[in-house]
């Protein structure tokens, strides 16, 4: 549509990401498309992958879920984050898996014969059953695998992606083994710990890979490498509204936190902090007139940034790019102190969605 703000998303490059990580990893791959697929859209990127073989999906909640099951998308399909029981009978209608954060939340499903799996902590302390003593886990477990309706066991790795913590993250893996091990005559079918970093740089264990990242070309970490083939697949366009001159001494947008020190061609973007860039990218971040670098001056409004284009031969309604192959959303992430996927899955819903294939 390109009414003034919106990214390209590559589905074939997405579907070759996919490709290229399975192959490289050597295990299944579960894709996590929760956040609308890392901002890049759910749907058309389930069925881009659906069509690459995939047939196993993550999401963060139950809304996602049911987009997804609504879309058509069919196969495994696991709610990684908490729902409350009440919403049982949806989650039967519809063939999701729950996944339970304690033994509280596995109570609370008792008798619905919902699928569910148990989320087991290994040092993230986020959700899951304490795995300090992993006898006392497997009985709990054990306990409720003859009372729900329990399809496997997960647990979630936090430093993966970071060389130095090689110890902590062997520690979380021999922990989860040490559970499922002591569960296995259960047979449970899904039994999964990896994500993209622990992926692609540990043994493989489990069912699958719970791939998200990588999925969409980019690295957990910096630090990290991912293999050669896996590039990013969203691309971030915009409008210049209008081109006019500024002298030397004035001061650009609100606050007037950019002084000219010099005369100056200055172009006004039709994207702003509504759209999901940063406020932090103020006086910091750059948009592109093809490989042009152009530096953000004055802080990001709203619904409209300005941009410093001195010398560029540029016009009104000229496109512009946040998001190319000579800036990715990791070089964004650290012009403004997060990470790539805070910057893709903070695109908001106004900025349209167009696929290429
Ligand atoms: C988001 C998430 C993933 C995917 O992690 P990536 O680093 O994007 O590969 C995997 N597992 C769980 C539990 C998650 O929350």
């Amino acid at each position: 549509m390109k009414r003034r703000c919106w990214v390209e998303i590559d589905l074939k490059q997405l579907k070759q990401n996919y490709i290229t990580y399975t192959g490289a990893c050597s295990q299944r791959v579960l894709a996590v498309v929760k956040a609308d697929a890392y901002g890049h859209g759910a749907i058309r990127c389930a069925r881009a992958l659906q069509e690459a073989g995939c047939n196993e999906w993550a999401v963060s909640c139950l809304s996602e879920a049911l987009e997804l099951r609504n879309a058509g998308i069919k196969g495994f399909l696991l709610i990684l984050g908490y729902t409350p029981a009440k919403f049982a009978d949806v989650l039967i209608e519809n063939d999701i898996t729950q996944a339970l954060v304690d033994e509280e939340h596995a109570e609370s499903f008792l008798g619905t014969g919902v699928k569910v799996q148990f989320a087991i902590n290994t040092g993230m302390n986020r959700i899951g059953l304490n795995s300090d003593n992993p006898d006392e886990t497997a009985s709990i477990i054990r306990k409720y695998a003859g009372k729900l309706n329990l399809n496997g066991i997960f647990t979630h790795l936090c430093v993966a992606d970071t060389p130095s913590e090689d110890e902590f993250t062997k520690n979380q893996l021999s922990r989860f083994k040490a559970v499922a091990e002591r569960i296995s005559d259960l047979n449970l079918p899904y039994i999964h710990c990896m994500n993209t970093a622990g992926g692609l740089s540990r043994e493989p264990y489990g069912s699958f890979v719970r791939l998200g990242i990588s999925l969409y070309g980019l690295r957990p970490d910096t630090c990290f490498k991912i293999p050669d083939g896996i590039k990013p697949v969203i691309k971030w366009k915009v409008f210049v509204a209008t081109v006019f001159k500024v002298k030397t001494g004035e001061t650009i947008g609100y606050g007037r936190t950019f002084k000219a020190d010099r005369d100056m061609d200055v172009a006004t973007i039709t994207v702003g902090y509504a759209d999901g860039l940063s406020r932090s990218l103020s006086n910091k971040g750059y948009a592109f007139l093809n490989n042009k670098k152009c530096p953000i001056v004055g802080r990001v409004c709203m619904d409209q940034t300005m941009i410093d284009v001195t010398g560029l031969k540029i016009r009104q309604g000229d496109e512009i790019e946040l998001l190319n192959e000579y800036y990715t959303a990791e070089e964004m992430a650290r012009d403004c102190n997060t990470i790539s996927y805070e910057i893709v899955s903070g695109i908001t819903k106004r900025v349209e969605r167009e696929y290429v294939s």
